[in-house]
């Protein structure tokens, strides 16, 4: 069959790794130990994927530099506890990844993570030799500014055209859709399936290995 895309854009958290529920979390936690204001649930889930200083700015309105510093040290030192289990990837994501590398697509990632944090998880996870290239919001512009996914394009000489983006919040795939490519979501991670709709993505999958229908 022919394939679709040369390049498949993956978002971390909630789309590849199973790591919503720590984040919510350690968000609540690095907060209420900074006695700042505590976010419900689906107020951290609606962030997750965006960069720490968006997050912030969303969650602790009119925070100071110094807040924003806490709390960022704060957050990486909950949410990176040694003592607790690594996040795990969703089931059949390794599968799904080599399935498509098979079929000759390359990978990479686009997350809001920061790179130590990114480099943590590819490096607990295993998965890091199967990805081509990565950014984070560290090094390029929040989501859904497209600047990830253009510089990715970019790198591996392939136009945004033959990229797909997977994510599961709403400015994944909003941000393949301002680079010129096409974007699937995904049910099982932090956004909703209806405000995953409004950024009108080609499919939305409900399993990882649900994405070979759609390449
Ligand atoms: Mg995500």
């Amino acid at each position: 069959m022919d394939r679709q895309y040369d390049l498949i854009i993956f978002d971390w958290d909630g789309t590849l790794m199973d790591s919503v529920g720590r984040i919510v979390s350690s968000w609540q936690e690095s907060a209420r130990s900074l006695s700042l204001p505590v976010a419900s649930d689906d107020a951290v889930r609606g962030i997750i994927g965006l960069s720490m200083a968006e997050a912030i700015d969303a969650l602790i309105p009119g925070s100071d530099d110094v807040t924003r510093q806490q709390f960022r040290e704060r957050y990486r030192d909950i949410y990176a506890d040694p003592t607790l289990a690594p996040t795990p990837v969703f089931d059949g994501v390794e599968a799904l990844l080599e399935e498509l590398k098979s079929q000759g697509h390359k990978l990479a990632v686009a997350t809001g993570k920061a790179r130590h944090g990114l480099e943590r998880a590819f490096a607990h996870s295993g998965l890091k030799h199967h990805f081509v290239g990565s950014r984070t919001a560290c090094e390029t512009a929040s989501k859904p500014d497209p600047q990830m996914v253009l510089e990715l394009c970019r790198e591996q000489g392939i136009a945004p055209s033959r990229a797909l983006m997977v994510g599961d919040a709403w400015f994944d795939l909003e941000m393949g859709r301002r680079a010129g490519s096409d974007a699937v979501g995904v049910s099982y991670g932090a956004g909703t399936e209806a405000h995953l709709q409004t950024a009108t993505p080609k499919a939305i999958i409900h399993r990882p290995l649900e994405l070979l229908e759609w390449v």
